[in-house]
């Protein structure tokens, strides 16, 4: 008799990469690794953290990043889930957390909708990381009582960010802002901030967070623009604003420092 056999159904788990320093991968996030058969990657994941994939796995680059050559996501999409039919453990690495911007959520409610389970492993945000690397709390009891999360790049399409609302209400509230993919949009952040927050705000741009390469600026938000482009700072980078940054006479003097520097 010829009985045709489908394969069972692989698994699929999205990992957070963290933002670069492989000592950063949670225990989960190796394990997982480990025990992949095919991992999908994002281009902001540090090709380091595959030293812990099995020799045989299938490592498929499919970076994305703004403005660049990029596998579409729909197709990434397709391909997880062809995977997981054909009985493969999937790994979907994602740079930071898979569920802060980078679109885990618009995967997992794909692979939900192809009736495939989906597991999710955090990752370190790149934002905690750009902050740490500086010393700099987002939350502090004197200078801000919570912390927001915006992206610099709306869909292609979609209404822009009120970044005069953004810092009206970080102002009024005590937030901290902390942007990402925010510095190619820079100066119609800095000019809608400036509506709703002081000309002085404190402000710092890290690039690389937690790389070898790392590299950042601290100074006001009155010349944010002035600062990125002194420091040649570029993608990926995070943009921290609010009192939390604060020091004036430090700032003042770093901010003298980018501009020898440049
Ligand atoms: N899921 C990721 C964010 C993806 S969106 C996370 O949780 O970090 C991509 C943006 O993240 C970049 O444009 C940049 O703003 C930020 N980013 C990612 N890695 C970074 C790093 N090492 N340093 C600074 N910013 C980073």
């Amino acid at each position: 008799m010829n009985k045709t056999t489908t394969p069972p159904l692989g698994t699929c788990t999205l990992v957070g990469a963290g933002p670069g320093d492989p000592e950063l991968l949670t225990l989960k996030a190796v394990k997982a690794i480990q025990a992949a058969t095919v991992l999908l990657v994002d281009d902001l994941v540090n090709p380091e953290v595959l030293a812990w994939a099995r020799p045989d796995a299938r490592i498929v680059h499919v970076g994305k990043r703004g403005g660049c050559k990029s596998t579409p996501q729909a197709f990434i999409e397709k391909l997880m889930v062809m995977a997981v039919r054909d009985g493969e453990h999937v790994v979907r690495l994602k740079g930071g957390d898979p569920f802060i911007f980078g679109r885990g959520g618009e995967e997992v409610e794909h692979l939900r909708a192809a009736g495939i389970p989906c597991s999710v492993v955090n990752g370190i945000t790149s934002a905690l990381a750009a902050a740490s690397s500086l010393g700099v709390p987002l939350t502090h009891r004197e200078h801000a009582r919570g912390v927001v999360f915006l992206t610099g790049h709306a869909k292609p399409g979609a209404e822009e960010t009120d970044w005069e609302q953004a810092g009206a209400s970080a102002r009024a509230l005590k937030l901290t802002l902390v942007i990402y993919m925010g510095v190619r949009e820079a100066d119609r952040l800095q000019a809608g901030l400036l509506k709703g927050l002081p000309s002085a705000t404190p402000v710092a741009i890290v690039q690389d967070a937690s790389r070898a390469t790392q590299t950042y600026c601290t100074g006001r938000l009155d010349r944010l623009t002035a600062l990125i482009e002194a420091k040649k700072i570029a993608s990926p980078a995070i943009i921290v604003v609010g009192d939390v940054v604060h020091g004036v006479a430090q700032l003042a003097a770093q901010e003298q420092e980018c501009r020898t520097a440049s």
